[in-house]
């Protein structure tokens, strides 16, 4: 018996650009922002065993690597700082914004280098905590919520000051996005700083190369009193509406393939401002693995993911694979 008209569909995807035509967008360069692990250590170079190829850097290394880099159409960056000092950790992470600690410097040598490159900077204080949790701790273990956001807010605005474009809170304490937009109003920046919200950031699995190269894993407990609970959809749905409401500019979620879902429901909730879709640590690592193992090729199934992450509704995608996007032309085609 005939096939139905309406049931033929392959004529519609047959040549390699009809493929194209399916998708709704394309990863483009601008799309992509690049994470930095920036230490207190001038010189320092080191490969971070569990995130193959990336490596945490000093401040006098960063225009040598970058370089290449912004010539192939890097146009942005996320910025984490790594103290390795023993004086660098504190109770209340008071060295976050330090005007010598790595970030401030950093934001400050790339600016003066790369002025058209787009500084982000990821905002906590568990890298500086002597406990390595997000915020101020109260005496029973808990986060001291109003102490931790003030403490976010300190930081958020020493960066903004020293010349970030973005400031992104990863903290996840309760209203510290009103608090650092408050607080960029009163320094005047309000105009010209861009608030991204880490809104959904779950606790879970895929973290473990990024806490070897921050050195930021907590001495005590975990963090899944203020990350969301994996299975929490309305939590993250809640989570992200408040960030919005709280004048957040752009929405992330974090991490990004198993969370396809919630992307979906941040572009459907939070529709009038672009959506953030971190791919950590662990994705980037487990693709690595499996492609060593010869479960698939690296890059395809890398632009696979790219491929997931734009369809569920982000047009930012945070990733460690930028590096390799640009410097290997996997766009140029
Ligand atoms: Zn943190």
């Amino acid at each position: 018996m005939a096939v139905e008209l309406s049931s033929i569909l392959h004529g519609g995807f047959a040549h390699p650009l009809s493929r194209k035509w399916q998708a709704e967008r394309q990863l483009t360069k601008e799309m992509l922002m690049y994470p930095l692990f920036i230490t207190d250590c001038p010189d320092e170079e080191t490969l971070v065993s569990s995130l193959p190829g990336q490596y945490r850097r000093g401040i006098n290394k960063l225009v040598p690597f970058l370089t290449s880099l912004v010539e192939r159409g890097l146009k942005s960056v996320i910025l984490f700082g790594v103290p390795l000092a023993p004086t660098a950790k504190d109770p209340v992470g008071s060295q976050s914004c330090a005007p010598h600690g790595p970030v401030i410097q950093g934001i400050q040598t790339l600016k003066s280098a790369f002025p058209g490159l787009f500084i982000a900077c990821d905002v906590c204080l568990c890298e500086y905590t002597s406990h390595g949790h997000c915020g101020v701790i109260r005496p029973d273990g808990r986060l001291d919520n109003a102490l931790s956001v003030q403490r976010i807010k300190e930081t958020a605005i020493g960066y903004a000051i020293a010349g970030a474009d973005c400031v992104a809170p990863s903290d996840m304490n309760d209203g510290r996005i009103r608090a650092i937009k408050e607080g960029l109003r009163e320094v005047g920046l309000e105009n010209k700083v861009l608030l991204m919200s880490y809104a959904a950031k779950f606790a879970g699995n895929l973290y473990g190369p990024f806490r070897d190269a921050a050195g930021s894993a907590p001495s005590f407990g975990d963090r899944k009193c203020y990350q969301l609970p994996p299975s929490g959809k309305g939590l993250a749905r809640r989570a992200i509406l408040r960030d919005l409401n709280e004048g957040a500019d752009v929405i992330m979620v974090k991490p990004a393939s198993a969370y396809l879902d919630v992307i979906a429901d941040a572009k459907e909730l939070a529709r009038n401002v672009p959506i953030a879709a971190y791919q950590v640590s662990g994705e980037y690592a487990m693709i690595h693995a499996a492609a060593k193992a010869g479960v698939f090729d690296l890059k395809a199934m890398a632009m696979e993911t790219f491929e997931g992450i734009l369809r569920a509704g982000a047009t930012i995608v945070i990733s460690y694979f930028t590096e390799q996007v640009l410097l290997e032309g996997w766009l140029d085609n």
